[in-house]
């Protein structure tokens, strides 16, 4: 697909952010250029528009950036998936390991009903920590989770193997 190059392109790399040693992949550089990010959610559209899904859901904070956008295209409702204590109402809460320590993920109790099939969005997997946790999230409402989709995949993605099988779909890797 001739998009990708230029998906590639678009995004910056930031040596030693948050931390020395880090090469932090910044995807707002992607936003700033509409042809660009006009074709990163056109690709997931073109894949998800007949699967029959009605749940994309969104990691905070750069999986919203591209979740609703798809959500809209497709007939999907859009469920943000937040850091501990954003979410106003009653949570469901799944814990999930870092590099250093541990963090959770929320969703909305109600967000998603049983039988409902959902896309799981983020901007990068790593080691797929935080999409398999969000997976957990959604089937542990009775929802099927049909695909995770990342615009980047660090090479270093064992994640695939932590995502309980549900298949990952990545754009691009890092340049
Ligand atoms: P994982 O849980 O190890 O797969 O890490 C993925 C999470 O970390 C995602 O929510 C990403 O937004 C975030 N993340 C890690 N490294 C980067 C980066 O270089 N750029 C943007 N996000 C990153």
């Amino acid at each position: 697909d001739p998009r990708l190059q230029a998906i590639s392109e678009a995004i910056r790399v930031i040596p030693h952010f948050p931390k020395p040693g880090i090469m932090f992949q910044d995807i707002t550089t992607l936003l700033l250029n509409h042809k660009v990010f006009k074709d990163t959610v056109d690709i997931f559209v073109d894949r998800y528009k007949d699967m029959g899904i009605s749940v994309v859901a969104g990691i905070e904070a750069r999986g919203f950036m591209f979740g609703p956008s798809v959500a809209l295209a497709i007939g999907a409702k859009f469920v943000p998936l937040r850091k501990p204590g954003k979410l106003p109402g009653k949570v469901i809460c799944e814990a999930y390991e870092l590099e250093y320590g541990k963090d959770c993920l929320e969703m909305h109790v109600g967000a998603v009903e049983k039988g409902e099939k959902a896309v799981v969005i983020d901007d990068l997997v790593a080691t797929g920590g935080t999409l398999s946790a969000a997976i957990k999230l959604i089937e542990c409402m009775g929802a099927e989770v049909v695909e995770c989709a990342c615009v980047i995949g660090l090479p270093e993605v064992k994640g695939q193997s932590r995502l309980s099988g549900r298949p990952l779909y990545i754009l691009v890797e890092p340049r």
